[in-house]
């Protein structure tokens, strides 16, 4: 009880932070870098400069993980299956001590190890190449056939199914809840955070100032522009072709009463390959309600005018497909449905590099659908460029985006 008490007043504290910050708190101050957005790549990349002892503004228009964010809503799947994509398996493997120790320090669980389990209707490479790299990287993956796919996980039907691969260590963050609990520690350890809206910056020769939608004016050594699918609205000329905000819609089914085969303890977070169009959900999180969605890229959406109203097309087929990989869940009652966006680089790797005129500033974003497990690395690797000399890895570089979508990452 104490410990849930903690948890609200520091949330709450750090919003009413927010609320009230105004010209003083970050106008006339003497800051290394600023961070824009406190989504989780912003979040954890202010988290990363302070640790490096930068004094550090982080700013967000609207709070830490707010409703309209990519980083919002209830939770995301950790895992580290990406096929040939070894790179993200690492990162994913190297990020997941963090989540751990961020989980250990809030007062309700960020980090829940339900495991996570991905579905094949055939041998695909994917799943060939996911099963190499975990070997290569001597981490676990198990590959299970229906026998012990059903046996395990009865509450699911696996026909269609010629396999699974289980990652056990692995399972789901609490979105919200841990960019919130993040930028409340960040604060806590010294680190600033406003609520404030910054312009697109001018055109010129340095940037050395940026400016408020009500005027402000905000100087300092470095900024770091993590503002997910708001990129392009803030370099326009830039990322305006590079990154594409697509519409995705989230449902949550309520489980029948007194039914516990579908909360954490028995069923895991699941994805199904689908031949490339994936389908995911969870289980019935904090009794939030059953959740599926399609990871498939729905229509380009702008994230400020974008409608939130999830279609009867989409909820008609997360009925279809649930009634057919969860029998008992078929006619479950609709808790809510969501409207979310990626914010997609051309092929799905991320955008982590140094803007091409101004080279005290960093570009941060392109989480594509599967950014947020990767939040400390990210963090970590936008710290070290705004910090460093160091060339960006290369797929995360502004050279490699391209403006044609053509996804290659899942
Ligand atoms: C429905 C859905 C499901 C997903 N599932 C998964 C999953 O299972 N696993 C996974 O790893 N990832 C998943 N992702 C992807 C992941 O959530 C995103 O890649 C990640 O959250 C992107 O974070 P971000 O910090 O780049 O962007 P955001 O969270 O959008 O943060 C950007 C912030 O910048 C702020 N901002 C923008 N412009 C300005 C400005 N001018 N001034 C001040 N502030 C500004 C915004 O207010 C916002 O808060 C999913 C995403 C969605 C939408």
């Amino acid at each position: 009880m104490t410990t849930r008490r903690a948890i609200l007043t520091t949330a709450g504290a750090v919003l009413a932070a927010s609320a009230a910050a105004g010209a003083p708190a970050i106008t006339g101050k003497a800051w290394d870098t600023v961070v824009v957005g406190a989504g989780v790549f912003g979040a954890w990349t202010a988290e990363a400069l302070r640790r490096a002892g930068q004094r550090v503004l982080l700013v967000d228009a609207w709070g830490p993980a707010h409703a309209q964010a990519s980083s919002g809503g209830e939770s995301r799947m950790t895992r580290s299956d990406y096929g040939a994509d070894e790179i993200y398996s690492r990162m994913a493997h190297a990020s997941l001590g963090e989540w751990q120790t961020l989980s250990t320090v809030a007062g309700l669980p960020i980090f829940l190890g339900c495991g996570v389990l991905f579905l094949f209707q055939r041998d695909e490479a994917y799943a060939r190449d996911s099963i190499a790299v975990h070997r290569r990287l001597g981490l676990p993956l198990e590959r299970l056939d229906p026998g012990q796919l059903k046996a395990r996980w009865p509450q699911m039907a696996f026909d269609d199914i010629a396999f699974g691969l289980h990652e056990a260590d692995f399972g789901a963050l609490m979105a919200r809840r841990a960019v919130q609990t993040l930028v409340d520690r960040f604060v806590r350890a010294g680190g600033s955070y406003a609520q404030a809206a910054i312009q697109p910056p001018a055109e010129g020769a340095h940037l050395d100032t940026l400016v408020t939608a009500t005027g402000e004016r905000i100087a300092a050594g470095r900024f770091v522009f993590a503002a997910g699918p708001w990129l392009p609205k803030l370099f326009p000329a830039l990322l305006g072709t590079r990154i594409f905000p697509t519409r995705q819609e989230i449902f949550f089914f309520r489980p029948p009463a007194g039914d516990a085969r579908f909360g954490p303890a028995r069923l895991p977070g699941w994805a199904d390959w689908n031949a490339g169009d994936l389908v995911y959900g969870f289980p019935d999180l904090e009794a939030r309600g059953f959740k599926l969605a399609q990871d498939k890229h729905g229509a380009a959406i702008d994230p400020d005018a974008g409608d939130r109203i999830a279609s009867a097309e989409g909820l008609a087929f997360a009925r279809d497909y649930m009634a057919r990989r969860f029998p008992a869940l078929a006619g479950a009652p609709l808790s809510e449905a969501r409207v979310c966006q990626y914010e997609n680089s051309a092929n799905g790797d991320f955008l982590i590099d140094r803007h091409p005129l101004w080279r005290n500033v960093v570009l941060v974003g392109g989480g594509s659908g599967h950014g947020f497990k990767h939040g400390p690395e990210v963090g970590r690797l936008a710290a070290a460029l705004a910090l460093g000399d160091g060339a960006p890895e290369p797929r995360f570089s502004l050279a490699s985006k391209g403006t044609i979508q053509a996804r290659a990452v899942h």
